[in-house]
């Protein structure tokens, strides 16, 4: 059953956006490179079990998370495609991931050997293992450390299916750190590759990298921000192999509206004083819903034009200005398309001085999301 949802605003979801998105990449990618979903932290905000559908149905062959609790909620909403955990799992959990058929990354010989010390098992645990070519977050830094992980590999308690790293600079015009780390990355591959016998599933490329190159990228990209048509970077939006087409918009309506004459103030802390008399609109939109108080100064589109935020965001309301009177119900919309305007999530990150990422995962819960083109 659908929850019922009594307040006007919902973010809409596209996911024929998401399809499109990962057509058009796997156009521009090199034949047989495949297209790994990343639907983390709630598919970047869009809601994960719906991206995740739309993804596999576009052509996507596997999915990934960063906890092991993103990958289990997929499985129960009945996903049975391949979900690797790109994070961090405490090895007294391993077994639920086996339980499950949920891949781990696997990075240090003590998570290896907690893992085998702790029980006997009929089942072996599917890991890849993780190299940390220069970002310096995680994974397997020095060629001592790897070759001391690669000797503890029991290949009866575990399945290696694959290798991987990630990018740091990867959304950058400079490539000289790329290069780097892509020499690094190499280096400890082949080593890797004199170990262990079976063939492996390499993956380096995030979507800076996947919209950037078509080839030199292995055997899949995983494909991120990108999916969700959003850019990792103003330069790769600028150097865009094709024009990615966003999912998400926030709509609501306008809860209130009023004339208030000139020299009146408006919200907390008064900080918004009118010069003449205004039309002010009421939005039941604020920062317990992702809108935060560093809004304040955006825009929203209400019939076709761009009308100011004005005074503090509050936590369930805002204020705009209006240019004339709207009837209440008339629909406001923050983030997406009304006529020929439109706000995209990286005029609003720009503001924030942060990344569309980060937007994108503030928008909380609160919010209903509601599909277009679910199957
Ligand atoms: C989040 C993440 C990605 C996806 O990055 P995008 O820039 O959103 O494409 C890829 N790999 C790892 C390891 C990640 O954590």
């Amino acid at each position: 059953m659908k929850p019922i949802n009594y307040r006007p605003a919902k973010i809409e979801i596209d996911l024929s956006a998401i399809k499109l998105n990962i057509k058009n990449l796997k156009a521009t990618l090199a034949k047989g490179t495949e297209v790994i979903a990343v639907v983390k932290a709630n598919g970047y905000g869009h809601g994960d079990v719906q991206v995740a559908k739309a993804a596999l149905e576009a052509g996507a062959t596997q999915l990934a998370v960063a906890l092991l609790e993103e990958a289990l909620k997929l499985r129960q909403a009945g996903i049975t495609a391949p979900i690797l955990v790109m994070g961090w799992v405490d090895p007294i959990f391993a077994d639920v991931a086996i339980e499950h058929e949920i891949t781990l990354t696997v990075f240090q010989s003590s998570w290896l050997e907690q893992y085998y010390a702790n029980f006997d098992r009929q089942k072996k645990l599917a890991i890849h293992i993780k190299l940390d070519s220069g970002m310096g977050r995680i994974g397997l830094r020095t060629e001592a450390e790897l070759k001391d992980f690669l000797t503890k590999i029991d290949h009866r308690q575990l399945n290696v299916q694959g290798v991987f790293t990630h990018f740091s600079t990867a959304d950058e015009p400079d490539t000289d750190y790329y290069q780097q780390q892509l020499n690094r990355f190499e280096s400890m591959l082949k080593i890797v590759r004199t170990v262990i016998k079976t063939e492996l599933f390499v993956h380096i490329g995030n979507s800076a990298a996947a919209l950037r190159q078509a080839s030199g990228l292995f055997d899949a990209v995983r494909f991120g921000i990108g999916m969700y048509g959003l850019y990792p970077s103003a330069y790769i939006e600028e150097n865009r192999p094709f024009k990615l087409k966003p999912a998400l918009s926030l709509k609501t309506q306008l809860s209130h509206v009023k004339k208030v004459e000139a020299g009146e103030v408006i919200s907390y802390g008064a900080t918004y004083q009118t010069n003449q008399a205004e039309w002010i609109g009421t939005i039941p939109v604020g920062y317990g819903d992702g809108v935060q108080r560093k809004w304040q100064g955006l825009d929203v589109l209400i019939d076709g034009k761009r009308m100011p935020i004005v005074g503090r965001v509050c936590m369930d309301q805002c204020m705009v200005r209006l240019d004339r009177a709207y009837p209440i119900g008339t629909e406001v919309t923050f983030i997406g398309q009304d006529g020929d305007e439109s706000i995209q999530l990286e005029e609003i990150s720009a503001h924030l001085e942060t990344i569309n990422y980060e937007v994108a995962c503030l928008l909380t819960d609160r919010l209903p999301r509601a599909y277009l083109d679910e199957t």
